[in-house]
C-alpha cells in the first residue's frame, strides 16, 4: 500500500490503514510531515532558532475526525480549547460570544443581544439569519449556485451585522470573501460549527508548534506497519505497474495531474486563495486576550503566542500579495495600536511575514460538483486531500476526513477481492 503525501490527509489514511493491518509506505517530498499545517525555524541559520507555525491553525470542537487523528497520534492533550470568542473594535471595545444556559440553537442569544458592536436592527437580522441556516441548508438545492453574500442579502442581513459578524467569521472559516464564496459550505460551517451543539463552536489552538504534532515520533505511534519516507517525491503513480497493491494520492489539487495523468479530473475549476500570517515580536504585552477577532480593519485575527509574540492573520489576502513585507508590517503595527490603545507605544523588535499563496482552494459557487470522491476509475487508486469531496471547506478536518474515507475505500476494495 503506497500513500503519496505526508500532510494530514495522507497521515490520516496511513493511521487508519496501519491500524487495520495494511503494510503502508507513505512518501513525503519534503523533509518533514504536516504539509500545509507545519512550522519552520524563524532563522534557519541559527541552530536553536525557535520554530514558528507557517500560520495559526485553529480547529473547532466539532472537528471529530481531526480529534480522533490527534488521539491516534497521542497529541490530543496538546490542543487548548476556548469557549469564548472576542470581537475587538478599533478603540479597544470588546464583545464576547459565549454560550448561555439555553439549548442550541438559542445558546448564543444572551451574548448576541448584549453585543455593543451591533445595534438592535443588526441583532434582530442576525438572529433571523441564524435561525434560517439549519432549515435552508436542508431544504434548498441552489446553495452552491449563489454566493454567501447573496444569501445574506436575500435574508436582509444588515450591513453592520455583515461587516462585524458574518464576514469576519466566514472569511476565516472558508478562506474566502462572502462575495466570492458559495453559500453551501458557508451554511454548513455555521450549522455544524456554530449551531451544532453547545460546545461545537469552541476553538482549539495547538499549545505547541504544529511540527511537534507530527514529529518523527509519529512513525512509532502509527505502529510497525507504517513506514514514512521523507524527501521522497513520487513522480507518477502507475496503477498497472505492480509497485504496490493499492495507491492513495494525498497531494494538493495542483499536483494531482502530474501524479495521475490518466484521471480526467476537473482541476481547471480550482483556484487558490492566499492567507497571510504576520508574526510580530514586541518589547511588551499588547493584550491579555489569547485570541481576538479584529473588526473594521485589514487584520482579521490576532493570536497571542506568548506575552510578547503575536500572530496576526489575514485570510483571502489577495490584496496583500503585492505588498512588501515592510508595508504589511507597518499596516499591522498601525492597526494593532488602534485595537489596543494601551499598548500603542509598544516597540516592534522582530517581524516575519508569511504569505501562503496556495493556502487553500477558493470555495467559489459551483465548485462542489468538481470535487472528486475517494474512488477513481482505477480500482486500486484512491484520492484524498482537503480539496476532494469531503462535504467541508479546505480545513484540517476535511483533510483528515478525506484520508479516512480513502482508507475505508481501500479496506472495502481489499475485502471485495
Ligand atoms: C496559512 C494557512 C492557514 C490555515 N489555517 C487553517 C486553520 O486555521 N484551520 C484549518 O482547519 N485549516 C487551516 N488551513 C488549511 C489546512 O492547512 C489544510 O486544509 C490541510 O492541512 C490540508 O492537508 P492535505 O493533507 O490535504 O494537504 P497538504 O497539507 O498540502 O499535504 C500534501 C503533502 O503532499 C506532499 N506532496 C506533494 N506532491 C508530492 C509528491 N509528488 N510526492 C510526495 N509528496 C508530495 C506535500 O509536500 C505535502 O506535504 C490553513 C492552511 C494554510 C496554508
Amino acid at each position: 500500500m503506497k500513500i503519496v503525501g505526508g500532510g494530514l490527509a495522507g497521515l490520516a489514511a496511513a493511521a487508519k490503514l496501519g491500524a487495520t493491518g495494511f503494510e503502508v509506505d507513505l512518501h513525503e517530498a519534503r523533509p518533514f510531515l504536516g504539509g500545509r499545517a507545519t512550522s519552520f525555524p524563524v532563522n534557519p541559520a541559527e541552530a536553536d532558532s525557535p520554530r514558528i507555525d507557517n500560520c495559526q491553525h485553529v480547529l473547532l470542537r466539532c472537528f471529530d475526525a481531526l480529534l480522533d487523528f490527534y488521539r491516534r497520534c497521542g497529541v490530543e492533550d496538546k490542543i487548548r480549547f476556548y469557549d469564548r470568542l472576542y470581537f475587538v473594535r478599533p478603540g479597544g471595545g470588546v464583545d464576547t460570544l459565549e454560550r448561555g444556559p439555553l439549548p442550541p440553537p438559542f445558546h448564543f442569544t444572551g451574548s448576541l443581544l448584549s453585543m455593543k458592536m451591533l445595534g438592535w436592527a443588526d441583532k434582530l437580522s442576525l438572529i433571523r439569519c441564524l435561525r434560517a441556516i439549519p432549515r435552508e441548508r436542508r431544504r434548498r438545492s441552489d446553495l452552491d449556485r449563489i454566493t454567501m453574500a447573496a444569501w445574506l442579502r436575500e435574508k436582509k442581513a444588515t450591513p453592520r451585522a455583515y461587516a462585524r459578524f458574518w464576514r469576519p467569521l466566514l472569511v476565516s472559516a472558508l478562506n474566502e470573501e462572502p462575495e466570492r464564496s458559495s453559500a453551501l459550505p458557508a451554511l454548513q460551517v455555521f450549522d455544524e460549527g456554530l449551531l451544532g451543539s453547545r460546545a461545537s463552536y469552541e476553538i482549539g489552538i495547538p499549545a505547541v508548534p504544529l511540527a511537534e504534532l507530527y514529529s518523527a515520533a509519529l512513525e512509532r505511534r502509527l505502529g510497525p506497519r507504517v513506514r514514512i519516507h521523507l524527501r521522497s517525491s513520487i513522480e507518477r503513480i502507475d496503477p498497472a505497474g505492480g509497485e504496490a497493491d493499492y495507491f492513495i494520492s494525498a497531494v494538493p489539487f495542483e499536483r494531482v495531474g502530474r501524479l495521475l495523468p490518466g484521471l480526467s479530473l476537473d482541476i481547471e475549476s480550482f483556484e487558490h486563495s492566499p492567507i497571510t500570517g504576520i508574526h510580530l515580536w514586541f518589547d511588551r504585552p499588547l493584550t491579555e486576550l489569547d485570541h481576538a477577532i479584529l473588526l473594521d480593519r485589514r487584520l482579521q485575527w490576532l493570536f497571542r503566542k506568548s506575552e510578547t509574540y503575536y500572530l496576526a492573520v489575514v485570510s483571502a489576502s489577495r490584496d496583500m500579495m503585492g505588498m512588501t513585507q515592510a508595508e504589511i508590517v507597518a499596516t499591522a503595527q498601525k492597526e494593532l495600536a488602534e485595537f489596543f490603545p494601551d499598548a500603542a507605544g509598544a516597540a516592534l523588535e522582530r517581524s516575519r511575514v508569511v504569505k501562503e499563496i496556495r493556502a487553500t482552494y477558493s470555495a467559489k459557487p459551483g465548485l462542489e460538483a468538481s470535487r472528486p470522491a475517494a474512488r477513481t476509475r482505477y480500482p486500486n487508486v484512491f484520492l484524498a486531500g482537503d480539496w476532494t469531496d469531503t462535504g467541508l471547506p479546505a480545513t484540517m478536518e476535511g483533510a483528515v476526513r478525506s484520508g479516512y474515507a480513502a482508507a475505508e475505500a481501500v479496506i472495502a476494495a481489499a475485502a471485495a477481492r
